[in-house]
């Protein structure tokens, strides 16, 4: 999984900077009606409905920060990169239609290597139907930077923001956490063995679902779809990307509740379970603080919970409370514990 596979390459010099946005842009697949002009002109057109709101969001992923490419293969960092923009589409319940992706690029890079981070970005936006509609190249000294936009829309009755919570409401999760975390433990454990013993094959198998989680997330798209077919509205929502327990401070905070966790609903794969118990890791500690799960974390009125209850992928893990009650993790114990955020700080 170290190997480079790039034998043939071709510097980005020898296509320049236009020759390079020709090239990665070429054949762009374009799914939206909305999506008026695409590559090519000064910007991009779309047109507008005034029925719908337009979401918009950005996130940025440098090199040696965001990402070490000594286990990421570009075409997952391209992948990546567009789900955790869509993810934050799908958090406010709305449809994700438009990205455009901003480059900065050390000549370090072969146009071999672009093409990758291209093609899983490809990927992306073939598998949830959204256009590449514009961008920027530009170099960069060493590392590689990717800033990614995304546009979508949503019916003013349905969008969900942090700030809708009310005290009476259920805490809802979909899928399972902490993951993404412990895929990036083993895969820098793995990275340490390589460097000691190039030839050591690493055997992943056991800790497939952990990597997959981290080389390969997927954004909950299917949530949002499935909120709409069981008739269930959310009154606030977010994605969790910087673990639980930020999350949950997050709306708490801008929902002006508070919050009861409860320690035995947080939803677990086996395989987090098995690697906390290997790696001497506590398992709660993960999924509160991991991050990148880019699940949604969402309330729903307490009337709701016939809908939700007992699907396979919604886990309701707690219940807001009133603010001046605090945020609190219920233990296995029974014991009452505030809940701090520790989640990812770029800036620690
Ligand atoms: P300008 O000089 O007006 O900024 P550019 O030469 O940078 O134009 O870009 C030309 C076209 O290619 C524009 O439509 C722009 O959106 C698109 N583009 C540039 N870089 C990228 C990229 N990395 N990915 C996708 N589209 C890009
Ligand atoms: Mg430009």
């Amino acid at each position: 999984m170290f190997e480079d596979k790039n034998s043939e390459k071709t510097n980005i010099s020898d296509l320049g900077e236009f020759g390079l946005i020709e090239h990665l842009t070429q054949k762009i697949k374009l799914h939206h009606k909305s999506t008026v002009l695409g590559v090519g002109d000064d910007a991009a057109v779309i047109s507008g409905d005034a029925s719908v709101l337009t979401v918009v969001t950005t996130d940025m992923l440098v090199e040696g920060v965001h990402f070490d490419l000594g286990y990421m293969p570009l075409k997952h960092l391209g992948y990546k990169a567009v789900m955790v923009n869509l993810s934050d589409v799908f958090a406010m319940n709305a449809k994700a239609n438009q990205i455009t992706v901003s480059i900065a690029v050390s000549n370090r890079f072969p146009v071999e290597a672009i093409d990758e981070l291209y093609a899983g970005i490809k990927t992306a936006c073939e598998f949830y139907k959204v256009d590449l509609i514009g961008g920027d190249t530009t170099t960069s000294p060493t590392g590689l930077i990717i800033s990614i936009t995304a546009l979508g829309t949503v019916d003013p009755k349905e969008v969900v923001y942090r700030s809708g919570a009310k005290d009476t409401d259920l805490l809802v999760v979909s899928g399972d956490l902490g993951a993404a975390y412990l895929g990036l433990q083993v895969l820098e454990r793995e990275k340490q063995v390589f460097q000691v013993n190039p030839n050591a094959q690493p055997d992943l198998e056991p800790y497939s679902y952990l990597v997959e989680r981290q080389l390969k997330p997927e954004a909950r798209k299917d949530i949002v779809q499935l909120l709409k077919d069981l008739e269930v509205q959310p009154t606030s929502m977010i994605d969790i990307s910087d673990g639980l327990s930020s999350e949950i401070i997050h709306l708490c905070k801008s929902s002006k509740v508070g919050c009861q966790l409860f320690e035995d609903k947080i939803p677990l794969d086996p395989q987090v379970i098995s690697t906390c118990e290997e790696f001497n890791m506590d398992s709660t500690t993960i999924a509160l603080s991991g991050g990148e799960d880019y699940e949604l974390l969402f309330t729903v009125k307490v009337e709701d919970y016939p809908k939700i209850k007992g699907n396979p992928n919604l886990t309701v893990i707690g219940h807001m409370t009133q603010e001046q009650e605090g945020i609190h993790l219920i233990t296995r114990a029974q014991t009452k514990i505030p809940i701090v955020a520790r989640g990812w700080n770029s800036f620690e």
